[in-house]
């Protein structure tokens, strides 16, 4: 049975065909919702604390835990958003007088008509008066539609209400929450009752319903195509044609041109990609240079930090030795020293010693001996023909 998902239903709303585009296509993750991934992670190790806490005796566990302890190694910005979506969701527990039970990143499925519809929202609170609390956190959005025509959210609280495994019996309403970008923005909720749900799955199954019939309409529009797999491939001729039909756009593999004409692409995307790099660097340097002369129209953002162990024994012996969270080989196997950067710390050693720079490296090799590993590197593509 094909699977839909929760979080694509509403570019099937906008766009319904869609659904057929993108079948068989394989999605990356983007750029945005990799950016997003650490600010949820600390939220989800907050709120499955604050569950084992609600689960065992206080004096055991302590005192219920607070997201600060949760924000390590996180940018300023992605801390403080997830300091705000902890706040506000503590805020609503507590309106509704405390949590029972919490569940995070649940996996919930239903059969709807002749779909799977799928999803897992990032948080369930199960409320000591009977409401469930359904969130889900949008790091990266700025904008997004308001919960009440989130038709993302609806998904999940209509898959909270019929999912008959991981939360099956939800007692009583359901409120979906819904926050995003940063602390200036207010969050949004909407209201579920059990027989509202009725119109909620009436509505969702005409989506579905709307992207499975066989007129179904692509509709190009920059919300919806933002992140459809089908979008700059040929199986999207209106999205190729209204971003001006450029032949070097990804296509699956199984229908590339003629090799004459890839080859012809091929050239054409090397030429792009070394302009690419160079013009972003320039770009970069030049925002950074004078960052008030591009404020409209660049800014320099975060990307959060680089996590670096300083210390390889040190922590050896508190991961392995001291605490035995993980093997000698599971521990030796997360070390990878990089030889290139070996030979050049060696180098200036090396050098008063008087070793030749072309004996250099074969020395280096020589006394690593069995502890060098070579491994054949992944094939890359070669013009056989000009
Ligand atoms: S690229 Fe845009 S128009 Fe084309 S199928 Fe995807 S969402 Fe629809």
């Amino acid at each position: 049975m094909r699977k839909i998902r929760c979080s694509s239903l509403p570019r099937y709303a906008m766009c319904p065909g869609a659904l057929t585009a993108e079948d068989g296509l394989k999605s990356e993750d983007s750029a945005v919702s990799l950016a997003g991934t650490e600010g949820h992670g600390a939220l989800e190790r907050y709120y499955d604390r604050y569950q084992e806490f609600l689960r065992y005796d206080p004096v055991e566990v302590g005192l219920r835990p607070s997201i600060s302890e949760f924000l390590d190694g996180l940018d300023d910005m992605t801390a403080s958003r997830a300091r705000w979506y902890a706040h506000v969701m503590d805020g609503a527990i507590e309106e509704h007088g405390g949590a029972v039970e919490i569940h995070t990143e649940v996996a919930m499925s239903m059969v709807l008509s002749v779909v799977r519809l799928i999803g897992h929202n990032d948080l369930t609170v199960i409320c000591a008066d009977g409401v469930t609390l359904i969130s889900d956190w949008k790091f990266n959005f700025l904008e997004v539609p308001e919960a009440a025509h989130n038709i993302q959210l609806m998904g999940y609280a209509l898959l909270a209400i019929r999912d008959e495994t991981v939360l099956a019996d939800i007692p009583g309403e359901i409120h979906t929450i819904l926050i995003a970008g940063g602390n200036e923005n207010p969050f949004t909720a909407a209201k579920y009752t059990p027989a509202s749900t009725i119109a909620l799955e009436t509505y969702i199954k005409s989506i579905v319903a709307g992207s499975l019939a066989d007129d179904a309409k692509r509709v190009p529009n920059d919300d919806a195509c933002k992140y459809c797999t089908a979008s700059g491939t040929t199986r999207c001729p209106e999205r190729l044609e209204e971003i001006g039909n450029v032949p070097a756009l990804a296509m699956p593999y199984e229908i590339l041109p003629n090799p004459d004409k890839c080859l012809e692409l091929f050239k054409a995307v090397k030429m792009v990609e070394t302009f690419g790099r160079k013009f972003m660097s320039d770009v970069k340097a030049a925002v950074t240079e004078n960052p008030e002369a591009w404020a409209d129209v660049f800014e320099l953002s975060n990307t959060g930090n680089t996590r670096t162990i300083k210390d390889a024994q040190d922590a050896y012996n508190i991961f392995v030795t001291d605490n035995g969270l993980v093997t000698h080989e599971e521990f030796m196997e997360t070390m990878k020293v990089a030889i290139g950067k070996l030979e050049k710390a060696c180098k200036p050693v090396m050098k008063e010693r008087s070793i030749p720079v072309k004996d250099q490296k074969m020395m280096i090799a020589r006394l690593l001996g069995n502890n060098l590993e070579l491994k054949e590197k992944a094939k890359s593509l070669k013009v056989v023909k000009s």
